[in-house]
């Protein structure tokens, strides 16, 4: 058992509505080698280096919570595997298994996958979640501005090779990829891979209008119906919560569907999400936070005032996210891109 980490969880981490968090996010850093138009600007200014979490840091901060209960951890970004020291964190985190975290997860635009996915799979990663918005290159290098469809390829390759299981999340694009999630789950399916839809959320300025972006699930759903058949299918998660999937008899893989702007899915919430440079977002749709990063560098006791730190953090944790799209597409209350909070 390392250091600090306690066998049984003496206060485990329940918020003011009853929810106990179990999962943790944690975005390691803001850079990416991708601009998905919905996401960041061609122009998108980062963090100095000097603002991140070290990956000691992390690891800290990664305890403290295992310490208070959380079962399952995922790495993001930002693109986390454009972080150097990602096999040292993975290598850290990959001891709490069976030491209280039970599960150890990433997602990854899958552009370094191949150089990373046996590394992965040695440090006790099970199953990954890989972003893909098309299989066209073109059409993916509209989406992405970068000509890079081949080397994810290889990557979701790579990481099945090491015995992954990967899923594939495609965010739905009005105008770019709505004609095309017909092929893409086809293609993941055939090869074992579950899929999950994702609608735009108003995260952030982009270069583009969401408005422009923005399409209902439930229309893509609707359209879906028409060449497929859709059977409801919940998937209990004990770590990530029930997620709402369906099956598709003629593919025989699951669909799930988040949809954060026609449904709200707050409920059941068990998760909060710590940033690189170390604030803790109780919901990824408010703007509210802690700051870890003081009590881990200031501190004369950094693992008692850590510990305060996820106390303050659960009793600010509200009942529900609060999106709304506006002419521009923007939530104005939201200036945080997803690739700073992590998604
Ligand atoms: N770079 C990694 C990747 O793309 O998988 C991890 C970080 S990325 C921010 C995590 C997920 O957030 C991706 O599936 C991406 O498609 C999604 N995402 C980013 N911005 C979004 C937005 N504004 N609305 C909906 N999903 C978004
Ligand atoms: Fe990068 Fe992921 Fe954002 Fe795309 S969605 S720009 S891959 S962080």
């Amino acid at each position: 058992m390392p250091d600090g980490v306690l066998q049984t969880y003496p206060r485990p981490l329940v918020d003011q509505f009853g929810r106990q968090i179990t999962y943790l996010r944690i975005s390691v850093t803001d850079r990416c080698d991708l601009r998905c138009t919905y996401c960041m600007s061609e122009i998108m200014q980062f963090l100095p280096k000097r603002d991140l979490l070290t990956i000691e840091e992390l690891d800290r901060v990664a305890q403290a919570f295992v310490a208070r209960g959380v079962k399952k951890i995922r790495i993001t970004g930002g693109e986390p595997l454009v972080r150097k020291g990602m096999p040292e964190l993975f290598e850290r985190l990959g001891t709490y298994l069976g030491n209280g975290l039970e599960e150890l997860t990433l997602t990854t635009n899958a552009t370094q996958l191949a150089d990373h996915a046996d590394m992965l799979a040695r440090n006790g990663v099970k199953r990954i979640n890989v972003s893909l918005d098309s299989l066209d290159p073109d059409r993916f290098e509209k989406i992405t501005h970068r000509r890079t469809l081949d080397q994810v390829l290889a990557g979701i390759e790579a990481a099945r090779s090491a015995g992954l299981r990967v899923k594939i999340n495609t965010v739905a694009l009005k105008h770019e990829n709505v004609d095309e999630l017909r092929e893409i789950i086809s293609w993941a399916h055939a090869r074992d891979m579950d899929m999950t839809l994702i609608e735009v959320m108003p995260l952030g300025e982009t270069d583009e209008d969401r408005i422009d972006q923005y399409i209902p699930l439930p229309m893509v759903r609707d359209a879906l119906e028409q060449h497929w058949t859709l059977e409801d299918h919940v998937a209990v998660d004990a770590n990530a919560g029930p997620s709402r999937y369906v099956r598709i008899k003629e593919t025989g893989g699951r669909l799930g569907f988040i949809t954060p702007l026609t449904n709200n899915f707050c409920a059941g919430c068990n998760r909060v999400r710590v940033t690189c440079t170390g604030r803790i977002y109780m919901c990824l749709g408010q703007d509210d936070h802690i700051d870890l990063r003081a009590a881990l560098r200031e501190s004369d006791d950094p693992s008692a005032s850590l510990d305060a730190c996820l106390d303050q953090a659960l009793f600010k944790k509200p009942e529900r996210h609060e999106f709304k799209i506006d002419r521009r597409g923007q939530d104005p209350a939201l200036a945080r891109h997803m690739s700073v909070t992590g998604g």
